[in-house]
């Protein structure tokens, strides 16, 4: 298994690091530590390059399994044993970052106000889309959950992240409200991002430290997409 430092140090932007193992018909490396997020919960993975000594290799996909993180290459495989150096598209993750933090941010003022779960989502750098089941939406009220969200984000609200056993995590309200029951129910332990005192969710991707870091976004559309549900389309500001 590669150990996933992200999930735990999201700021970490480089790591060295050893191939175990190489699948060389698809140009794919598993290494036995990474910064570099595998993609899912929305986020899409990261992408970099990695040295081996003065060759560079570009680092397109990152995908994941039960061995562990796959680094998809291009431009030369290294061997099994090589020691590598490993470097994110800083730029491009920190806005995924911010961006996720925005999403949670907003699941949380929407839960308070309409008492409804996200039912889906997905994010690019810059951009988020969520989901909620919101029969009763009045569109005047666009502006207003603009306003409230960005209020929050300004309150520079801390974003923890810890680790709950997943006996705890079935039985806590805030986590079954956004689906922990759907997490596969092998997985013994369960990560939780915290936006403390508006949002909590069970979660894999990264985060910033603080909401004060997301800056302002502006909530660009909330369409129908049927049945009551509606999609809401934020951007960062900056
Ligand atoms: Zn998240």
């Amino acid at each position: 298994m590669t150990e996933r430092i992200y999930s735990t140090a999201a700021y970490e932007r480089s790591m060295d690091a050893t191939v175990v193992r190489t699948e060389v018909d698809d140009n794919r490396i598993l290494l036995d530590r990474t910064v570099f997020y595998p993609g899912g919960g929305g986020q899409p993975h990261d992408v970099g390059e990695l040295w081996i000594g003065d060759d560079r290799l570009e680092v397109v996909r990152i995908t994941a399994d039960r061995d562990g993180v796959w680094h998809w290459l291009e431009g030369g495989m290294p061997g099994a044993g090589a020691t590598v150096r490993g470097n994110l598209d800083w730029d491009r993750r920190y806005r995924m970052m911010r961006t996720h933090t925005a999403m949670h941010a907003m699941c949380g003022v929407i839960w308070r106000r309409y008492q409804v779960p996200v039912t889906g989502g997905n994010m690019e750098a810059g951009e988020g889309r969520l989901d909620f089941e919101l029969p009763d939406w009045n569109s005047e009220d666009k502006p207003t959950v603009e306003a409230e969200l960005n209020e929050e984000l300004a309150n520079r609200l801390p974003v923890e992240v810890s680790f709950l056993p997943r006996t705890e995590a079935d039985q806590d309200p805030s986590l079954i409200r956004t689906k922990v029951s759907l997490l596969p129910a092998d997985l013994a332990e369960v990560r939780v991002i915290d936006i403390v005192g508006l949002d909590r969710q069970a979660d894999g991707g990264t985060h910033v430290d603080s909401t004060g870091e997301v800056g302002t976004i502006s909530l660009a559309t909330v369409k129908s997409k049927g049945r009551g549900f509606r999609r809401f389309r934020f951007t960062l500001d900056s």
